[in-house]
C-alpha cells in the first residue's frame, strides 16, 4: 500500500490536469466516490473534472460539485477532447474498462496515467499504472477515505467532502447493514459524521425522496410483477419497456425495487429484470453465501459482489424469466441449505 501511496504521491506531483470517472449508471458509491475526491483535489487547485459515462438517479444530484459533472452521451465532443487533454484520470468503482460502455475506447486510448480504485473483485490489472482494489472494502468511497488518510489529506475533508462520502458508503452497505460493513466503516462514518456529514439528511435525500409515480411503479411490482418460487428459496420481478412508460419511468426509479423481494421469509435469492435503453438488464441479490455474482457472470455477462451483482441478459424478459427458472432449479439444494 504504501509503495502505492508513494507513487500515486509522485503522479500527484507531476500533473494538474485530472480527470474522474466512474461506472456507466453510476450508483451512489460511485458519484460519492468521485465528488469526494473531486472537492479534495479542487482544494489543492488541480484542475478536475468528472465525467460519467451515460445519466444517473435524480436523488444523487445534491451532491455538493454535482453541478460539475459531464455526462459523456449528453456531451461527447467536449468529453472527449477533455480526456484526451487529461494528464492523470482516476476511473472510481469498477474493474473492467467495458464498464463505461460507449465511453471505454476514449479513457483506453487516452495517454493519461490512470489510477483505478475499486472494491469489486477481479479487477482487470492491465487497465491502470495504479491499481487500488481491496474486494473486502464496502464501499469504493472507504476506500478512497483511506486514500485520502494516506496522502496526509484529511484535514481537506470537509463538509462537501464528507457528505459525498457518507453517501458513498451508506447506498453500497445498504444503510451499514449489509456483511461488508465493519468496526472500520463504522469508525469512518463517525468521522465523516464528525466533519459534518449531515446523516440524517443524506438518508431523507437518498431514501424519502420518491416521485408519486415511483411509490406507484413500487406498488405495481410488488402487487402485480412479484413472482414467488417457494422451492427453490428465490423471487423475480420484472418490467418490460412499456411498463416502465406507463409510470412514466426517471432514471434511479427502480432502484431498491429487488430488496422487496428479499425482505420475504425464506427468499434466498432475488432477481430484478427491467427492460431499459433497448437491453434486458438484472439485479441479483442474495443472502448468506449464495453467491450471484457467479450467477452474473456465468449467465449474463456482468459481475459484482456475493450478495449484490448485476449483468445483461440477450433475450426477452420473458425468455430471461425461463432462463432464471432454469437456475433455481440447478441450484435448488444450495438456495435449500443456504446459511444467514
Ligand atoms: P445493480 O443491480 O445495483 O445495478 O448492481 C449491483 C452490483 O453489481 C454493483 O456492485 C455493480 O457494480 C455490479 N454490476 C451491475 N451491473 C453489472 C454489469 O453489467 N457488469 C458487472 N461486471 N457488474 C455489474
Ligand atoms: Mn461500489
Amino acid at each position: 500500500m504504501q509503495e502505492k501511496i508513494n507513487a500515486l504521491k509522485q503522479l500527484l506531483s507531476e500533473n494538474k490536469n485530472i480527470l474522474i470517472t466512474v461506472h456507466r449508471g453510476p450508483d451512489g458509491d460511485a458519484m460519492g466516490s468521485a465528488l469526494g475526491f473531486y472537492n479534495v483535489l479542487v482544494q489543492l487547485g488541480y484542475n478536475v473534472n468528472v465525467i460519467t459515462p451515460n445519466d444517473y438517479a435524480s436523488f444523487l444530484h445534491w451532491m455538493p460539485g454535482n453541478d460539475k459533472v459531464i455526462v459523456f452521451t449528453q456531451e461527447e465532443k467536449r468529453t472527449i477532447e477533455i480526456t484526451e487533454k487529461a494528464d492523470l484520470i482516476f476511473l472510481l468503482d469498477f474493474g473492467q474498462i467495458a464498464r463505461l460502455d460507449s465511453y471505454a475506447n476514449t479513457v483506453q486510448n487516452a495517454t493519461a496515467k490512470k489510477v483505478m480504485i475499486d472494491h469489486h473483485q477481479q479487477p482487470d490489472e492491465s487497465i491502470s499504472d495504479i491499481l487500488f482494489s481491496d474486494v473486502t472494502a464496502c464501499a469504493t468511497a472507504q476506500i478512497v477515505f483511506e486514500i485520502i488518510d494516506s496522502l496526509d489529506w484529511k484535514h481537506l475533508i470537509n463538509k462537501e467532502v464528507a457528505e459525498c462520502l457518507y453517501a458513498g458508503i451508506m447506498t453500497d452497505t445498504g444503510s451499514f447493514k449489509y456483511s461488508s460493513t465493519t468496526e472500520k466503516t463504522h469508525h469512518i462514518i463517525a468521522e465523516l459524521i464528525g466533519k459534518g456529514a449531515n446523516n440524517s439528511k443524506i438518508h431523507d435525500l437518498v431514501y424519502d425522496n420518491f416521485s408519486e409515480n415511483r411509490v406507484k411503479l413500487f406498488g405495481y411490482c410488488l402487487n402485480q410483477k412479484l413472482l414467488l418460487f417457494k422451492e427453490n428459496n428465490s423471487a423475480i420481478i420484472s418490467l418490460t419497456a412499456e411498463e416502465l412508460e406507463r409510470f412514466n419511468f426517471q432514471k434511479g426509479d427502480t432502484e431498491g425495487v429487488v430488496n422487496y423481494a428479499l425482505t420475504i421469509e425464506d427468499v434466498i435469492f432475488a432477481v430484478f429484470i427491467a427492460e431499459k435503453e433497448g437491453m434486458v438488464k438484472l439485479s441479483l441479490r442474495s443472502k448468506g453465501d449464495f453467491k450471484v455474482n457467479e450467477i452474473a457472470k456465468k449467465y449474463f455477462n456482468g459481475g459484482g459482489h456475493m450478495n449484490a451483482a448485476g449483468g445483461i441478459s440477450d433475450v426477452s424478459v420473458e425468455k430471461t424469466i425461463e432462463i432464471l427458472k432454469k437456475i433455481f432449479k440447478e441450484y435448488k439444494t444450495q438456495l435449500n441449505n443456504t446459511k444467514l
